[in-house]
């Protein structure tokens, strides 16, 4: 049995309630089959055996008293999965169906995004199983609060740096930055994705969807094509997806779909991307209003996204929302590339479908990295005292985005897979921290 293989089925084992970081390590491990055979170092020292293993997670209580004057309790994690190459760096997810599973996968594919960034930051995660979506300002407020109580122990500018994710944005960030500086007496780059006024990086919001679409540029560049004219299929409404939608647009496509966890609206016209930031940023409210104004527009309440013919889809919203039936309508209405803006969007047997019709597909560790690279300029600002320009950060994104495609599409190709994006993101972002860690001792 090789290398990959034994690990694999070893941590599976360990891990044996935990179906989505399973998924992570049956996708990611046999694909470093070959770089491991090339460098029987790592076997010898036990890199992978090490890599599955975060090096601390902490799990906690987070009590909160609500509206109506009773107690709350919430289950928060953090995981803090590999600081080879940098300070624990991933965002929190507030979200019903967080778990230890679920923040781990997240976790594991966060070294590897990282690592692929070449920015020097390592891999982690957190959440809680907190549901902001029916919950007062107040009751936001208290709960990051509380929240903060423990897991401010855990940061620091050097040592750990969250960010948001689902259910986690600017409001959220502000309220565990400002309990942390309170409890710390520091004003430091602990978070990113912080608000514009106090050490946040112009461009950070708007950097994942940005980022999903320079990448997709890329990959069209293969082709001798460009987003002009492509109908793109978008789940999803929130961060990632609107500035999706805005990048997509700006480049000259027409983004027809849009999603939340109710339903999807089809616009033939192409979405009207001011409205849905009026119903998502502004108002919080739910996708279906979209049709009370845009009355041409169509509203499918749990349909299937997938099913609405389109050029390129991105899926933008949550893991495992392109499944077999989702890939199986994409091939059939001819769609060529599939590029992913939230993290594992397709599960392995879609992929793999995907991959033998000969979609182009980009994993979000690759696609969706921009916005972790964001923030790490936002760190590198914070540092610095030196706050940049939007357009400088713009530059920087789309220069490191390109990198990212070039490096992954190079190791495909050196290991006879081109056109696999999915194992040359895996072998691109490995190799920095296997090397990291040999250098670094059995720590
Ligand atoms: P938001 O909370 O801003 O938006 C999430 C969107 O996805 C909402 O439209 C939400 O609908 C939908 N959604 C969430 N969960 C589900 C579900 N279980 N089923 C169907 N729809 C769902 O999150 P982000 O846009 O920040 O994140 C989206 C994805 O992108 C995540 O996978 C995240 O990990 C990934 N990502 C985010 C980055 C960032 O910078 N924000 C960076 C890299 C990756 P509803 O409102 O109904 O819940």
């Amino acid at each position: 049995m090789s290398y990959t293989s034994r690990v694999l089925e070893e941590s599976i084992e360990k891990n044996a309630n935990e179906p989505e970081f399973q998924q992570a390590l049956t996708e990611i491990l046999p694909t470093l089959q070959p770089i491991i055979e090339e460098n029987p170092q790592y076997e010898q020292a036990k890199i992978l055996e090490r890599l599955v293993e975060p090096e601390r997670s902490i799990i906690f209580r987070v009590p909160w008293v609500d509206d109506k004057g009773e107690i709350q309790i919430n289950r928060a994690y953090r995981v803090q999965f590999n600081s080879a190459i940098g300070p624990f760096k991933g965002g929190m997810r507030f979200h019903p169906s967080v778990n230890l599973s679920v923040i781990k996968f997240l976790g594991f594919e966060q070294i590897f995004k990282n690592s692929l960034s070449g920015l020097a930051i390592g891999g982690g995660k957190g959440g809680s199983d907190f549901d902001p979506k029916d919950k007062s300002e107040r009751e936001v407020m208290v709960f990051c609060q509380s929240l903060m109580n423990e897991l401010y122990k855990h940061l620091g500018a050097n040592q750990d740096v969250p960010a948001g994710d689902i259910g986690v944005g600017g409001r959220e960030i502000g309220y565990m930055f400002g309990q942390y500086k309170r409890l710390t007496d520091q004003f430091e780059g602990v978070f990113t994705g912080k608000g514009i006024p106090y050490g946040g990086s112009l461009g950070r919001t708007e950097a994942t969807g940005y980022g999903l679409m320079y990448m997709v540029e890329c990959m069209l560049e293969t082709k001798g094509e460009s987003l002009v004219g492509k109908k793109v299929a978008i789940s999803g409404s929130g961060n990632v997806a609107i500035y999706a939608v805005e990048k997509a647009q700006q480049l000259g496509a027409t983004v027809i779909t849009v999603s939340d966890s109710n339903g999807y609206v089809y616009d033939p016209e192409g979405i009207d991307l001011a409205l849905v930031k009026e119903i998502k940023e502004v108002r919080r409210g739910r996708i279906k209003e979209y049709v009370d104004v845009r009355v041409n527009a169509e509203y499918v309440e749990n349909g299937l996204v997938w099913s609405v013919p389109c050029d390129i889809a991105l899926p933008c919203a949550t893991q495992n929302e392109l499944l077999l039936d989702g890939a199986t309508k994409l091939i059939e209405n001819g769609c060529t590339i599939v590029a992913e803006g939230s993290n594992m969007s397709t599960s392995l047997d879609a992929t793999h479908l995907l991959l033998e019709n000969n979609v182009f597909y980009a994993p979000g560790k690759a696609s969706n990295a921009g916005g972790v690279s964001v923030s790490a300029l936002e760190m590198a600002q914070n540092a610095s005292w030196t706050p940049w320009t939007a357009e400088e950060v713009d530059v920087k994104l789309r220069v490191i985005m390109r990198n990212i495609f070039t490096n992954s599409y190079n190791a495909a190709e050196k290991y006879g897979m081109k056109g696999n994006l999915s194992v040359g993101a895996n072998i691109a972002g490995f190799k920095k921290v296997a090397d990291a860690m040999m250098l670094q001792g059995a720590v």
